[in-house]
């Protein structure tokens, strides 16, 4: 199938350095829409039940769906000012890290925690270590290059906040491959990764500006790949305090709990001298029936026969 053929919903303006949508464009501008993958004109088919950009039918772009949204995205970025940080979810962390914290977290529910709450207890926890929070953008760069001992590296978002980079690496179908994940730790910046493909996916390529500014700029659409060890470090003490917290919180049903263990116990033994004391009698019970047994054998009587 010919490239030509793949709709798009959004072009760059060569003039404005903008994107813009399919539903703004006007015989004015619309001479003046690119694809930035190949830099070629885009035509805008607008008297269409889906209006969409495409490539001309002689096009040569080597672009597809995935490096469309990629482009795009990146442009998206340069235009907005602020984005939303998700949350340090424990299952982000790595592995190291987060058997520290399972570890101490443990140790923590062991020391205070009545062994029969412990799994319910550990299972309610809040399964993030950080708060999300939004965040001015300060600077952005696009495409920037840096060296590492396990070679160089290209990010596709290098994003300023708090005078701090932070790397954003949008991804389609192959998501941030274990090498690149490495480099990106020797450098130490902490690092997002943005799920692409389910935004597509969600809008069934029929989104604008607006829906994928949205999506770009809420939590949703982001996970962290990394984050400096100084910062896991303060959140691991964070969410032990939170833990502890959470443990004194409860120390009334835990005292509760153990009541009831308690009273638990004392019916357990009650219910054991009972028995006891009744032995003598049922093994009277079962010594007369076994006699009976005996004698109905005797005299030809069967039980069956009742
Ligand atoms: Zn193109």
């Amino acid at each position: 199938m010919s490239k030509s053929y793949i709709k798009y919903p959004i072009a760059f303006h060569k003039q404005s350095e903008k994107l813009i949508n399919i539903s703004d464009v006007t015989d004015a501008n619309k001479t003046d829409l690119i694809c930035l993958e190949c830099k070629e004109n885009f035509v805008a088919v607008r008297k269409h039940q889906t209006p969409h950009f495409k490539h001309k039918p002689n096009s040569v772009c080597k672009g597809n769906v995935e490096t469309y949204i990629h482009w795009v995205t990146k442009e998206i970025f340069k235009e907005i000012k602020e984005f939303e940080l998700p949350e340090i979810f424990i299952d982000n962390l790595t592995d190291n890290q987060r058997e520290k914290l399972d570890y101490e977290v443990n140790n923590l529910i062991k020391k205070k925690v009545p062994e029969n709450l412990q799994l319910k207890f550990k299972k309610d926890l809040k399964k993030n270590i950080s708060e999300s929070g939004i965040f001015q953008i300060e600077q952005i760069e696009i495409e920037k290059a840096y060296k590492t001992s396990l070679g160089n590296v290209r990010i596709d978002i290098v994003t300023t906040i708090n005078n701090q980079e932070l790397f954003i690496e949008p991804f389609f179908t192959s998501q941030i491959d274990d090498l690149k994940k490495r480099k990106v730790a020797l450098l130490e910046k902490p690092t997002l990764a943005i799920n692409l493909l389910s935004f597509v996916h969600r809008f069934d390529y029929k989104y604008n500006l607006e829906n994928l500014k949205n999506y770009v700029i809420s939590k949703n659409s982001k996970y962290w790949i990394f984050n400096r060890e100084k910062k896991i470090e303060k959140y691991r003490l964070e969410y032990l305090n939170y833990v502890s917290e959470e443990i004194k919180k409860q120390q009334n049903d835990f005292k509760l709990n153990n009541l009831k263990l308690k009273k638990i116990t004392e019916l357990e033994n009650k219910v054991q001298q009972l028995e006891e004391k009744i032995r003598p009698t049922q093994d009277e019970i079962w010594k007369a029936r076994d006699e009976i047994r005996k004698i109905k054998n005797d005299i030809g009587i069967r039980d069956y026969e009742y």
